[in-house]
């Protein structure tokens, strides 16, 4: 009859054979339970029976034969609003919505029985008019004594647990409900206007809709609920919604029901099916006339897409975020006043100042009057839409103190989607490595162009230089080869003169070969003590000798002899040299004078003359391998450019220097200092290795 598991069948059975008695044998009037005399359990007071009864946990109704209430119970009271003085002798059916009184002519109590054989005991699930209006969705028992004079019908019912029991067959017809057909238990009713517009939204709004009762019983909702919560309408109704695991959506359930509205935004995870949707959900309380909370209703959103978007849009932000703080190139966006909005790492650190100290400030603010020149590109951009690409910049032109730095910049309008322009936004690029890269490169360039055209005016020079004395060398051998033959005197000058043009020609052979060993690692050296005066009157004689130029040179010979250690057949090749170009380069003549004296360490050699001089801004390249000043003509003096390089490598080898002082036009003065011959063995002594070789 009731179903073992039933808390009310455990009672039954504790009570034995009394209760059932008591059931079927007792009178009840109107007003409740009258004590029969005749009974067989008169023992049992009708007060007793009704503390019995409250006593237990289930709600349980009892009926009559004719489906008339005779008494429900403590939780019956509850569970449906109803006192039982209301309800006694009233038809079970005005308990009953009016669209399931009657199951093909049969009423639904007797419906239910005679489903119960093949239910077997197991609750169906039933729509009950609760006393406030709305239904409540129960979980219902039936059985009854079938005796045909004293039969009683006994309901006992339960709101259901958030699962249903799977024992549990839900009513098919009786939960389809609508909230539009709550109040209406009477006669067939046709929907108002209103009711049947409420129907249409209900039925079709994209948002879930529920309603709930007081208790927070789910009485009606509609499919698109259902799916967002991966459930069914069947499963749904009846829910309370206070035994629901999420306490923050149940915080919302009481506040409706204390007459506030509420908002839900949370994961709802389906108990039955395990599903989690994000949902947000809006609770709104309902009233009814005496402005009671008689439920409420709660509207749906599922979010997923929203969540998803959100997620996609934050991880976008993440991104682009990173992408703008990492990347090595400095960026910055400012709003339509032209104040940033976000400067990036690499560019806030170019500013020198974090990027924090930038927001909602205006580049003149920022950098001063640079910042105004370049605040005038961004108002073009704003004012024209039109983007300004690769403009160049410099410290300079900014106005900035420090290094030399270049920048690229690049200024774009930020637009929204309808093609406004919500502010600027700018990419700057350190330029510096590659400008000077680019400078290097230009220099370089120039200087290989240079080389090239040095190697090519050398090779010209070179070859006029080596034919310059060979033409009339070979002219004059021939003149004496012919004087010889015809047995007549030789002129001594043309000898002395064909010896000059040889040595001439000796001269500028040993000066490439010199070059070249400079250039593969070095002349060769042998260092000894030498007179370093008497080097000098030799060289001078020689010289005077050989280009007639006899007492244009003069020499005060020191006081005291004046030694060094040095190579002496490299040393007077500097000197020669030195005199050579004093006298070549003083085409009008004038002494060359020439000193030696000793300082301390150092022996100070100089060759001065009153020649053509140099320009100044040549000074520093003389020593330089074909280095010729441009105020020496090639047609008007011959040379390699070769000597002065030459005299450095010997200098610098004897561990001494070679400099010049010189005015155009006035003639120039050329220093040699060596240590001396005590300072170079000290040296030496000092140095295990020799220096020069
Ligand atoms: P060269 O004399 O063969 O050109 P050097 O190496 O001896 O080569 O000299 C290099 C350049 O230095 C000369 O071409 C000349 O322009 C300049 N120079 C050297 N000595 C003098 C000087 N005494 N007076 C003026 N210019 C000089």
């Amino acid at each position: 009859m009731l179903r073992p598991s039933h808390r009310y069948a455990q009672w039954i059975t504790l009570r034995g054979r009394g209760l059932r008695a008591l059931l079927v044998q007792p009178r009840w009037g109107a007003g409740g339970l009258v004590r029969q005399e005749r009974s067989q359990v008169a023992h049992i007071e009708a007060d007793e029976f009704k503390l019995l009864m409250d006593a237990v946990a289930d709600a349980v109704l009892v009926c009559d034969g004719q489906e008339h209430i005779l008494h429900l119970n403590k939780a019956a009271e509850l569970l449906l609003g109803w006192t039982r003085e209301e309800l006694a002798g009233q038809p079970f059916s005005v308990l009953v919505p009016q669209r399931i009184r009657t199951w093909g002519g049969v009423p639904l109590t007797q419906h239910l029985l005679d489903r119960n054989a093949s239910r077997q005991g197991r609750p169906v699930l039933v729509p009950l008019r609760h006393r406030n209006g709305p239904e409540v969705v129960l979980e219902a028992v039936i059985g009854s004594t079938k005796a045909r004079e004293h039969e009683r019908i006994v309901l006992t019912l339960r709101h259901i647990p958030e699962v249903p029991d799977a024992t549990t067959e839900p009513l098919e017809q009786g939960l389809c409900l609508y909230p539009w057909q709550h109040a209406h238990t009477g006669l067939a009713h046709m929907p108002t206007l209103a009711e049947r517009l409420y129907q249409l939204i209900f039925e079709h709004a994209p948002l879930g809709l529920f309603h709930f009762g007081n208790p927070p019983f789910i009485i009606a909702c509609n499919d698109c609920f259902a799916e967002i919560l991966g459930s069914t309408r069947q499963r749904l109704l009846g829910l309370n919604l206070l035994t629901l695991r999420d306490t923050r959506l149940m915080d919302c359930v009481r506040a409706t029901l204390l007459g506030k509205h509420a908002r839900y935004e949370g994961h709802y995870t389906s108990v039955t099916t395990g599903k989690v949707t994000p949902v947000r959900v809006h609770f709104a309380p309902f009233f009814d006339e005496q402005e009671r909370v008689v439920g409420g209703v709660g509207i749906v959103e599922d979010i997923t897409s929203q969540h998803r978007m959100e997620e996609e849009r934050a991880t976008q932000l993440a991104l682009a975020s990173t992408l703008l703080r990492t990347a090595p190139i400095g960026m910055a966006f400012f709003d339509t006043r032209l104040r940033f909005v976000h400067i990036n790492d690499a560019l806030a650190t170019a500013t020198g100042q974090p990027p924090e100290a930038h927001l909602g400030r205006s580049l003149p603010a920022m950098l001063g009057s640079g910042g105004l020149h370049l605040e005038q590109f961004l108002r073009h951009v704003l004012e024209t839409g039109q983007p300004l690409e690769r403009l160049e910049l410099s410290a300079q032109e900014l106005g900035l103190a420090g290094p030399w730095l270049y920048w690229t910049l690049s200024i774009y309008p930020v637009r929204a989607v309808d093609g406004r322009i919500l502010g600027i936004g700018s990419v700057v690029e350190n330029t510096t490595g590659t400008k000077l890269a680019e400078q290097e490169r230009s220099r370089l360039l120039r200087e290989a162009q240079e080389a090239v055209r040095v190697r090519d005016d050398f090779l010209t020079i070179a070859s006029h230089e080596l034919k310059t004395p060979l033409t009339p060398l070979s002219l004059r051998l021939a003149t004496l080869e012919r004087k010889l033959e015809r047995g007549e005197p030789v002129d001594p000058a043309s000898l002395h003169h064909a010896r000059q043009h040889l040595t001439r020609l000796t001269t500028l052979i040993n000066d490439l070969l010199d070059t070249s060993r400079i250039e593969s690692g070095g002349l060769a050296l042998h260092p000894q003590p030498t007179r370093l005066d008497v080097l000098i009157e030799h060289v001078i004689h020689v010289t005077e000798t050989l280009h007639d130029a006899r007492d244009r040179i003069t020499f005060h010979l020191p006081v005291r002899p004046i030694e060094v250690l040095g190579d002496p057949y490299r040393l007077e090749q500097v000197i020669s040299n030195l005199l050579e170009n004093a006298l070549k380069y003083s085409p009008d003549g004038g002494t060359i004078r020439v000193s030696l004296e000793a300082r301390g360490d150092v022996v100070l050699m100089t060759v001065s003359d009153p020649g053509i001089g140099i320009p100044s801004d040549q000074q520093q390249h003389l020593f330089e391998r074909y280095f010729r000043a441009r105020n020496v003509s090639t047609h008007a003096y011959g040379g390699l450019g070769l000597g002065l390089y030459i005299c450095r490598d010997i200098v610098a080898r004897h561990g001494g220097s070679i400099w010049v002082e010189s005015e155009v036009g006035r003639g120039s003065t050329f220093y040699v200092a060596l240590p001396t011959l005590q300072a170079s063995r000290a040296l030496t002594a000092l140095t295990p290795e020799p220096r020069v070789h």
